[in-house]
């Protein structure tokens, strides 16, 4: 029987409240230890990897998070319907709500976290910083007292110095934040910062600070016990960020002094202490780079989206500990135990699109090949669709290493390999990060991604041209053995004379821009130009998916997912204009699906006369000449085969 069986507070049945990854991950940690899981679902996940993974399911509701993973009625009814005996809130979510905590423990339930005490306390950036300057703990300089009103907002912005960052007193995922640079922007930030905090945190107070100009990002990991042991787990750097979100997170901190690093500790230790707290927690601080004085900002009463890192670097378990701690159990481990060994850095991954400023995409993964040679926590398996209604953060890679070259090598290696496809991720922007001579430096503040690509990041144009050709040569492959019959027919693709190789034009476009491919049957198989650069089939790196005209392509982190044309109506009029005629001939074999003209209508040279479904594509087949239809020889559903003569036309008199 397993230890948390026979515990004070015996924990067999846990309910996790959260989805995706971290759902995924706390599965794994459960089945480990022999605990049995419950996973919960709202009715788009019900059949997410998360479900999947777990021991028994739960329905919870529909998709609307404010109706399934954020319903407290709903978690505990499922809990109570599987027989749960202890309930794991995840991060996001129910995973800071002190009303939930309490809940779960007033229903008899175990909640593997911290006390709703705690929780409350840290709740609000205004009561967790005047907890942390009662506990001696440095806050950043600004306001935040009771007082809302502009004018005594107004006079403490001007008293702190500007620029002033206004912030959600109860915000969190680096919402609800107003950058403030002159008094005259004061008033219009704080009500957009009001509205914004009302309507995704249900209270719009808020608290000014300081704007530290270039901040590192530094957190401290502690677990608390119910035996009054606390202790830290290093620091994490998680400087690396976009729109107050963290995007790289690294343990330990590069280029930190480390009488900072011993500071860190010790005011993370007193700030738990002071508010007895149990459970793993974070205790956030800015910190102006290359000063040695860093600020307390706020304290996450959970398990952090980055702590694998800390997990590589100690070789805790944090959901393990967390475990124990609920069941009443001791750390298993004192301070002076606790030691670090190498360096590790985590990437998330997120589906969205770089290009275009960072919108959220979706749809359904394809195809999603793991790399070797790093930790990947994924709530996305190939086939998850990827909705609307939760966070894009789908998965996260951590590489470990001696250094922390290495660990950052390892994590490049491993983003260069993990392809997804069918949705847009932010790999190759993150791959572009990593390249930068600042990253490689650990030269990191939250400024970096601005710094480093002030007009936002897209795939370099070679690149493209790149995936582009792969594409191109992936649709060619896929036809077969249709292609194999476009390359043996004697008219079709000789269009450039007889002894040059047959060769055929393809289009390759997605919404952002479009290529015309040559793909070249040459000795040695398939090959694709593009300009004057030729590229040949078959690369080992490559991942590709055909469906349809849709081609999704994978090269080293880059994905392109385009749809493809063929030139077929070019081809068809070259094909009459050689023969001097003014005959429409299709190329291709297919089957004729639109007819635009009639028999004695006069046409213009480059009217859409007929179309043809042919090589899986829908071709539009335009009149060669000026002139009148003198014969339309097949109807609508009729086959053709290749070089059949669709339409003749009688040409007009030349003068
Ligand atoms: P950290 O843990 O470092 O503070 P965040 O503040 O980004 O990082 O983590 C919390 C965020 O994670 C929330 O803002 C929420 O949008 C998001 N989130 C919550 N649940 C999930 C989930 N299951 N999968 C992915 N993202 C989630
Ligand atoms: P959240 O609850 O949204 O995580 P935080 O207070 O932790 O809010 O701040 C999120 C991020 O915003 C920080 O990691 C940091 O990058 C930036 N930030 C917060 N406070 C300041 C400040 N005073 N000056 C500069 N940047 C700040
Ligand atoms: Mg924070």
């Amino acid at each position: 029987m397993s230890q948390f069986a026979t515990a004070p507070h015996p924990i067999r049945r846990v309910l996790i409240a959260n989805r995706g990854e971290i759902a995924c991950r706390i599965i794994r940690t459960c089945r480990r230890l022999g605990i049995w899981t419950i996973a919960v679902y709202s009715d788009v996940d019900a059949a997410a990897l998360h479900v999947r993974s777990a021991d028994e399911t739960a329905r919870i509701g529909p998709a609307p998070a404010a109706q399934s993973y954020l319903s407290i009625g709903a978690i505990l009814d499922a809990a109570r319907r599987t027989g749960a005996d202890a309930i794991h809130p995840g991060y996001g979510f129910l995973s800071e709500n002190a009303a939930f905590a309490r809940a779960c423990r007033e229903a008899g339930l175990i909640y593997i976290g911290p006390s709703a005490e705690a929780i409350a306390a840290m709740g609000s950036k205004i009561e967790a910083k005047k907890v942390a300057q009662a506990a001696g703990v440095p806050t950043v300089p600004g306001y935040h007292g009771d007082d809302q009103s502009p004018a005594r907002l107004t006079r403490e912005a001007r008293r702190i110095g500007f620029p002033v960052l206004i912030k959600a007193a109860h915000g969190g995922g680096g919402r609800g934040m107003r950058r403030v640079d002159k008094e005259g922007e004061l008033v219009a930030r704080l009500s957009a910062a009001r509205s914004e905090a009302a309507s995704a945190f249900g209270d719009d107070s808020v608290l000014l600070e300081k704007l530290i100009a270039k901040p590192r990002h530094l957190e401290v990991q502690l677990v608390g016990d119910a035996h009054s042991n606390l202790v830290h787990l290093f620091e994490r750097d998680c400087s690396v960020q976009r729109n107050n979100q963290k995007v790289f997170e690294e343990a330990p901190a590069p280029n930190l002094p480390e009488a900072v690093r011993q500071k860190l500790y010790a005011h993370a230790l007193q700030l738990g202490k002071a508010i007895g707290y149990t459970s793993a927690g974070t205790v956030e601080f800015v910190m102006e780079a290359g000063s040695d004085e860093p600020y307390f900002l706020e304290m996450n009463t959970r398990l952090q989206v980055e702590h694998p890192v800390t997990e590589a670097i100690t070789g805790v378990d944090l959901v393990e500990w967390q475990l124990r701690v609920a069941a009443g159990l001791s750390l298993p481990a004192g301070q002076n135990e606790i030691r670090r060994r190498g360096h590790a850095i985590e990437a998330r991954i997120a589906a969205e699109r770089p290009e275009q400023d960072f919108q959220p995409a979706i749809g359904r993964i394809t195809h999603l090949a793991a790399p070797t040679g790093a930790r990947f926590d994924t709530g996305i398996a190939g086939g998850s669709e990827i909705g609307i209604h939760y966070d894009s953060m789908v998965a996260k890679l951590i590489a470990y290493g001696d250094n922390r070259q290495a660990a950052v090598d390892k994590l490049d290696a491993a983003l260069a390999h993990l392809s997804i496809l069918g949705v847009a991720t932010n790999i190759g922007m993150l791959r572009a990060c990593i390249a930068r001579p600042a990253f490689t430096a650990g030269q990191l503040t939250t400024a970096f991604l601005a710094t480093e690509f002030p007009r936002g990041w897209s795939a370099p144009a070679d690149a493209v041209d790149r995936l582009a050709a792969a594409a191109a040569l992936a649709w060619i492959e896929a036809q077969t053995p249709d292609a194999t019959a476009l390359w043996q027919q004697s008219i079709g693709f000789r269009v450039m004379g007889r002894r040059r190789p047959a060769q055929v034009e393809l289009t390759v476009a997605n919404d952002q821009s479009e290529r015309t491919v040559t793909v070249l049957r040459t000795h040695a198989g398939f090959a694709a130009r593009i300009g004057d650069q030729t590229w040949p089939l078959s690369n080992d790196e490559t991942i590709t998916a055909v469906e349809g005209n849709r081609v999704m392509v994978a090269q080293g982190g880059l994905t392109l997912d385009a749809s493809i044309g063929l030139s077929i109506a070019k081809l068809s009029a070259i094909e009459s204009k050689a023969e001097g005629e003014t005959r429409l001939v299709t190329p291709l074999p297919g089957v004729v699906t639109g007819l635009f003209t009639s028999l004695g209508a006069s046409v213009r040279k480059g009217d859409n006369l007929i179309q043809l479904e042919a090589m899986k594509l829908v071709h539009t087949l335009q009149s060669p000449a000026d002139g009148r239809v003198g014969k339309v020889l097949h109807a609508i559903g009729e086959a053709v085969a290749a070089g059949a003569t669709l339409i003749e036309i009688i040409p007009k008199e030349r003068k």
